[in-house]
């Protein structure tokens, strides 16, 4: 049953798109507590908090401990590079980190490291995960603490890809950090008008940058959405991450006089990777991805992540309408009238039926 509770938390969730610093920073998700909030998240009948919600109530995390954190900049197996009191270094990860089964060590986390070895991590307050692609019940993290999601994409070679988008902003929005759009190559473009497809998330409260490593088009724009933040560049492979990375290297170690550089000479990035930029930012290039599946989300908190359904669901002729399969519904009347983008509809028909499926 849907209930007013639940109305409120679709407004929570288009104010929390909105939101201009990412997550509190006094917010914590934490090791032991993780796992429990995305069971109650996926299987309680009752109305599920979103994790971004759970973040905000939780305790913050000890000053004295983040004073000394070390943050986690690349996980190897057995081994990670650390940046901490003003260096990097590589630390041993002792097995009872390492094997953790569902969230062990990611880029990003902040560490107590002794006598460089990794001695404990510190409270996550937010995460981007996806399920492992060989295990679906596992979850794999693809950086945690970040601030900012920048899910970057192209409307030209590689075309856009508006179902990616939708999953992407999904797991943004349950691991707790803002999203923001970069639209790369617009110099590719014929017509500005081939940039409307994004609009229909701009209307969500979702920042789209338009922009071109080619032109500088955006840059600064870009600039400022991750500067003195943690960011994760995701999107799929082609789109432009490199050069996005590249392009703003050069300006933000000019405006912060870093001593501490990205490392010269590029990898293909097979891991998630943080460089330090200086100035507090800090920019995770992440692997290239092609699909983006979902950890852990059931049915009825589907309709959660689509806040457009939200008002009009109020004038379904069911309290529950799942807004697939029944009579009088008014979330597909507005699709019909275009009131409601069909593209984003038509994304959460999709992730409903594959949900079933699994189940
Ligand atoms: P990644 O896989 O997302 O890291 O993408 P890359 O940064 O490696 O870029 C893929 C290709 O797109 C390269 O050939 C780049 O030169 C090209 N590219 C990157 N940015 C732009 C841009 O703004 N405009 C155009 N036309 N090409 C770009
Ligand atoms: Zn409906």
């Amino acid at each position: 049953m849907r209930d007013r509770k639940s109305r409120r938390a679709a407004g929570r969730l288009r104010r929390s798109f909105v939101r201009d610093k990412g997550v509190e920073s006094n917010a914590s998700i934490t090791e032991d507590n993780w796992e429990a909030l995305l069971d109650e998240h996926g299987h309680s009948r009752r109305r599920r908090m979103l994790v971004s919600e759970v973040i905000a109530e939780l305790p913050p995390a000890q000053d004295d401990d983040d004073a000394n954190a070390a943050i986690v900049m690349a996980v190897m197996s057995a081994r990670c590079r650390v940046f901490g009191g003003g260096e990097e270094r590589d630390c041993i990860v002792p097995p009872h980190i390492a094997m953790r089964r569902k969230s062990a060590l990611a880029v990003g986390d902040r560490v107590r490291v002794v006598e460089d070895r990794v001695e404990s991590v510190l409270p996550r307050r937010s995460v981007l995960a996806r399920p492992d692609p060989q295990h679906k019940h596992l979850q794999r993290l693809i950086a945690a603490n970040i601030d900012v999601v920048l899910n970057v994409v192209s409307v030209k070679a590689p075309p856009l890809r508006p179902r990616l988008i939708d999953r992407v902003l999904i797991a943004i929005q349950r691991g707790g950090a803002q999203a923001v759009i970069g639209v790369n190559k617009v110099d590719l473009l014929d017509d500005r008008s081939e940039l409307n497809a994004l609009d229909r998330y701009r209307d969500l409260g979702v920042t789209v940058i338009p922009c071109s490593t080619k032109t500088g088009e955006g840059l600064d724009e870009l600039r400022a959405s991750v500067e003195g933040k943690i960011a994760a560049l995701v999107g799929h492979s082609g789109v432009g991450k490199s050069s996005i990375l590249n392009a703003l290297d050069e300006r933000l170690q000019l405006a912060t006089k870093s001593l501490h550089r990205r490392g010269t000479g590029r990898h293909t990035t097979t891991r998630s990777t943080l460089y330090d930029f200086g100035g507090g930012t800090y920019l995770i290039d992440t692997p290239g991805i092609r699909e983006f599946g979902l950890w852990d989300l059931d049915r009825d908190s589907l309709r959660d992540y689509f806040p457009e359904f939200s008002e009009p669901s109020e004038y379904c002729r069911f309290t529950d309408c799942t807004h697939v399969h029944e009579p009088d519904c008014e979330v597909k009347r507005r699709v019909e009238s275009g009131a409601l983008d069909r593209a984003r509809y038509e994304t959460y028909v999709r992730l409903y039926e594959d949900l079933e499926e699994k189940r």
